[in-house]
């Protein structure tokens, strides 16, 4: 019988899973089992083509990851939300060491906010992308190695730059970073070059992560 929706592919996966992956890491696999100790707090997009593991050269247990349209972490107040709940439980629970906020290449996020007409029948969506308004008032300076996206990787970056200070700005983040236990880090991952590059806060500009 057919699965239809292209559910083969996944299934033949699982089957490749179970038996080439597993069984070399079973031994990882039962300590996983009995708990989680990750040491990164990654909020990132949810596009299809930003692979934290592939990318950081992680895996199971390592990176806490919560992803949403446009990389966003909502401004701190009294409204919950996934993301900000996910962020308290990382730094107060899980006591993750370092957060890291990522934004990337390409983002449909981003190209939404520049033309909010394409958003006129995604009314969930128009609302959500009022989180990514403040990267008009972070743009980045033009960098010639974008070619014709450069003004598009401009208001990504700024983007980061905005959800960073947000990140910051979470009572449990702020907390913890006074108290030295966690650093927030704020990358742009460039999906043509594959290169990262980390936004430094006292030149305030973006930097290659490896140089
Ligand atoms: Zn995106």
């Amino acid at each position: 019988m057919g699965l239809g929706g292209g559910m083969e592919r996944l299934i033949d996966g699982h089957k490749r899973f179970l038996a080439e992956v597993f069984p070399g890491r079973r031994d990882q696999f039962h300590l996983l089992a009995e708990g989680q100790a990750p040491e990164w707090l990654f909020i990132t997009c949810s596009d299809s083509r930003v692979v934290p593991d592939l990318i950081l050269g992680t895996g199971p247990g390592d990176l806490f990851i919560t992803r949403n349209a446009g990389n966003v972490v909502p401004i701190a107040s009294h409204d919950v939300d996934g993301v900000t709940a996910t962020i308290e439980y990382a730094v107060e629970v899980l006591k993750v060491k370092s957060a890291i906020l990522c934004g990337h290449s390409d983002c449909g996020a981003l190209k939404a906010a520049l033309d909010r007409e394409a958003l006129e029948k995604l009314p969930k969506a128009h609302r959500w992308l009022h989180h990514v308004e403040a990267a008009f008032s972070h743009r980045q300076p033009l960098n010639p190695a974008d070619g014709e996206h450069a003004e598009l990787a401009s208001l990504i970056r700024g983007n980061v730059v905005a959800q960073w200070m947000n990140l910051k700005t979470q009572p449990s983040v702020a907390r913890a970073v006074a108290e030295g236990r966690l650093t927030v880090h704020a990358w742009y991952y460039d999906i043509l070059s594959g290169k990262i590059e980390q936004y430094d806060e006292s030149m305030r500009r973006f930097l290659p992560l490896v140089g």
